[in-house]
Formats: structure tokens, C-alpha cells, sequence
């Protein structure tokens, strides 16, 4: 077998590789050679700012060789073995895991968010059960999220393009609006139960009939769907109307935990305690494949004294392999010696004014909003209609900044025409000399349409 020469990989790239997302499109792909910082290097040698990499997760930045350097290790000294049993990097993150939530929570070991969530529902059914409620099985989502790519997590997502062609999905999952200042019936001032996007989930729970509700599960801010920031009562109110119908609140952190949203968890800018927490890629900073689903204590011990056949009948051969649990242990440490949760919020702070006063005033820009360093810029065909700008010129801004040099992303209903909103979510680790640099080619490339 030889080896793709380098001069071939565009080729090679478009017969052997399916990507995720998109048609095959020679412009559009970027073949990633290394990468240090918050900087990649192609197959050419054309250096990119990734102003993308923390929809990945790559929150500590790439290059880190004391993250490569603790899997090494444990994988010299254990390779594997498996969670049936226990060993001592599992056991070392789930009690770091359990000092950065405050609070006490059990914790379920996979590699993907998808399956985090995915072990979130089945343990919210069975947690019902468990108490002699047996008819609570649906959970309620919101449109625009994203939540995974299996049966269970696409069921949950709420984004009509990533799903349609492959129902029937696993049943039970009622969607909801989610709360949008922007073009939403919310109000930022607005009292958590006023809201009217908490109000229609407590409707929904009352038409379904809340014995047959499981729970629900929401990220603390939207990202994949579109960045989008909630009123700040809006989580405490979900939470209130999960309590008054009995149902649990899983919060999906798989981007916002880890210090995107300028905190350790996204939860924790709006002071509720979630009963379940799902978290994935930015455990490792996405260098090795790990996520954990987080369970109160009071639902684990629910399924105490269950006789063995009884018990949750669910395993995951890879989930919490011990070189992982010792990358994401490095990992949490790095974030915290350099004190990244709070660079995020004053990062992200910057970011976010600078980009509403370069930009603030262009016709085409709507709105521009975020939290820590997670923004969304969504452009509009008219700031009066909020029409959503043509996808092409969408596109234009994208392929321009990565000509010159800067890798953002675009986000939204992922429906026809509503893809429009510009994301720009660097390393947490990024230089403010290269934040500038994105800002500057962003409003560059914005002013050019
Ligand atoms: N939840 C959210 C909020 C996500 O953004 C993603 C993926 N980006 C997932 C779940 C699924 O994670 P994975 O791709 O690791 O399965």
C-alpha cells in the first residue's frame, strides 16, 4: 500500500473521505497538517487562525505536549480497563468533575456527547421508573439545538434538516421554541415565570399530561442552532416548571462547559442545579475522545438496592478509557493554573464590544451577541424584517476571511435560507494580538459585501 503523497491529498481527500456537513467542495476543504496555539497549518504551508476551534472544544488550544504527554504515560502504565470494574484516573476526574460542579454528582463515563445524552435519557426513564412512575418517558427540547447524531440525540435535536431523512427516530421527544431576544416574544427584564418561552414549556408539560414526562434537556446558551442567549431568568424558570411537574433538567454542556461562556460550566450563569449535566469534547479540550454524563446523587441512589438484571442495563466498552481520564485531568489543571475561565469572560467581554462598534452599525449586521468567548454575528437582509441574508453572501464572508487567513464558522436553523449566523469561538488560550487580527479580517470581509 503507498502512501497519499502530499501533492495528491486534495484528490485523494475527495475519493476516500465522506465528510460531515457538506458536499464535497475542493475550496471549502482544509487539510490540516499540525497545528500550535490557536494556529493550523495546511498541506500548503498557508497558516489559519482557528476561530472555530471551540465549537471543537480545543479550548487550551492545540500543541499542548503536557496533554500528550499524560495519555503516554497512563497508557504505558494501563492501557485499558473497563468501568465494569474501576480504576484510578476514572475515579481522579470524577471527583475533580464533582469539585468544579460544587455539588455531588455521579458520574457515567462514554466518549461522545451524543452518548452523554443518550445515557442521560435512559437514566432519566428508568430514575421515573425506578419510583414507581412508570409513564413518564417523553422529553421536551427546543428547536434549533443540537444534541447528538444517534436515534436518541437527533430525536432531541431540533433542527428539521439534520433529521427529516432519517426518521422514524426513537419516539417520545416534544420540541419547543427556544427563547430569542433578538426575534423572540422575550424580553431580557422579564421575570422567569412571565417568560413566555418558560410559559409554553409548562403548557406543553400540562397538555402531555406531566406523569408522562421524563424531563428536559437544553444547552445553557444554543450554540450549534445560532448562538443564542437566553433572557437571564429563563433557566431558573425551566427549572421551576420541571419541579412543579416532576420532571429532571439535563443540561447539555458539551460546548458551553469548560469555560466557553466565561464560567467553568454554562449552567452556572443562571444559578440553577441541574439534575443531570452531559459534557464531551471540551473535557480533553477534544484531544482524546471522552465525555460523562453527571447524575445527581439523590437519582443514582434511586437505583440502589435494584436487584443485578434490573440495574441499568447499559455499558460503554471505550467510555472513561484511562489514558482519556488522565488527558482531561491535565487538561481541567491547565484551564485552571492559567485561569481560563475568567480570560473567557474577559476575552469574550472585548470581543463583544469591539464587534458591536465596528460592525454594530452595517446594514447587513442584525445582532451581535454571546458570552464568554462565543459570539454570534447574525446577518440580516434588512434590519427592520430580520430577513436572514442569503446564504451566498453568508458563504462570501467565510471564504474571504479563510483566504486571509482566519477559520469561523456559520450557524442557525440549519433550515434553507436561515443559516446566517457568523461564529466565532477561538481557544480559550487565544492572543489578544490574534483575536484583533480575526476582528479586524472579519469587519474587513463583512464591509466587503
Ligand atoms: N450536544 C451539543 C450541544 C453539541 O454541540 C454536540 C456536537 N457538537 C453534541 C451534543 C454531540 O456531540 P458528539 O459529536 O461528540 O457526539
Amino acid at each position: 500500500m503507498t502512501r497519499v503523497q502530499s501533492g495528491d491529498f486534495l484528490t485523494k481527500d475527495q475519493e476516500y473521505i465522506w465528510h460531515a456537513m457538506r458536499p464535497y467542495s475542493p475550496n471549502a476543504t482544509i487539510i490540516a497538517e499540525k497545528a500550535e496555539g490557536s494556529w493550523i497549518t495546511d498541506h500548503n504551508g498557508q497558516r489559519l487562525l482557528d476561530a472555530m476551534a471551540g465549537l471543537w472544544c480545543v479550548n487550551v488550544g492545540y500543541g499542548r505536549t503536557e496533554l500528550a504527554e499524560a495519555a503516554y504515560e497512563q497508557l504505558k502504565k494501563m492501557a485499558y480497563f473497563p468501568l465494569t470494574q474501576s480504576h484510578s484516573p476514572a475515579i481522579q476526574l470524577a471527583e475533580k468533575l464533582n469539585e468544579m460542579l460544587g455539588d455531588e454528582y455521579v458520574i457515567f463515563f462514554s466518549n461522545s456527547g451524543s452518548e452523554a445524552n443518550e445515557t442521560a435519557f435512559k437514566i432519566a426513564r428508568q430514575y421515573h421508573q425506578q419510583k414507581g412512575e412508570h409513564g413518564r418517558y417523553k422529553f421536551i427540547s427546543r428547536y434549533r439545538a443540537y444534541h447528538g447524531n444517534t436515534m436518541g440525540s437527533l430525536a432531541a435535536t431540533g433542527q428539521a434538516q439534520r433529521k427529516y431523512k432519517y426518521e422514524p427516530l426513537a419516539p417520545g421527544f416534544i420540541h419547543v421554541a427556544p427563547p430569542d431576544l433578538y426575534r423572540g416574544r422575550d424580553k431580557e427584564d422579564t421575570p422567569s415565570n412571565e417568560l413566555e418561552s418558560v410559559r409554553e414549556i409548562d403548557r406543553v408539560m400540562t397538555w402531555e399530561l406531566s406523569e408522562t414526562i421524563a424531563g428536559v434537556i437544553m444547552e445553557p446558551i444554543i450554540t450549534g442552532g445560532g448562538v443564542i442567549v437566553p433572557p437571564d431568568a429563563y433557566m431558573t424558570g425551566v427549572k421551576e416548571v420541571c419541579e412543579k411537574h416532576g420532571a429532571l433538567l439535563i443540561v447539555d454542556e458539551v460546548i458551553c462547559g469548560f469555560g466557553r461562556t466565561g464560567k467553568p460550566f454554562g449552567f452556572m450563569n443562571y444559578g440553577v442545579r441541574p439534575d443531570i449535566i452531559t459534557m464531551a469534547k471540551g473535557i480533553t479540550s477534544a484531544y482524546l475522545p471522552l465525555s460523562a454524563t453527571c447524575v445527581k446523587k439523590e437519582i443514582y441512589d434511586a437505583f440502589k438496592g435494584t436487584e443485578e438484571y434490573d440495574y441499568f442495563r447499559h455499558v460503554n466498552t471505550f467510555g472513561g478509557n484511562p489514558a482519556a481520564c488522565a488527558l482531561a485531568l491535565k487538561n481541567i489543571e491547565i484551564m485552571e493554573q492559567e485561569g481560563l475561565f475568567d480570560r473567557s469572560k474577559e476575552l469574550g467581554e472585548n470581543l463583544l464590544q469591539k464587534l458591536q462598534a465596528q460592525l454594530g452599525d452595517h446594514p447587513f449586521v442584525g445582532n451581535v451577541r454571546g458570552k464568554g468567548l462565543l459570539v454570534g454575528i447574525e446577518l440580516v437582509q434588512d434590519k427592520a424584517t430580520k430577513e436572514p441574508l442569503d446564504t451566498k453572501l453568508v458563504n462570501q464572508v467565510i471564504t474571504g476571511c479563510k483566504e486571509k487567513g482566519l477559520i469561523i464558522g456559520k450557524n442557525g436553523a440549519t433550515v434553507a435560507g436561515f443559516n446566517n449566523v457568523l461564529t466565532l469561538a477561538p481557544p480559550l488560550s487565544i492572543a489578544e494580538e490574534d483575536l484583533d487580527f480575526a476582528i479586524s479580517i472579519l469587519a474587513q470581509e463583512i464591509r466587503r459585501l
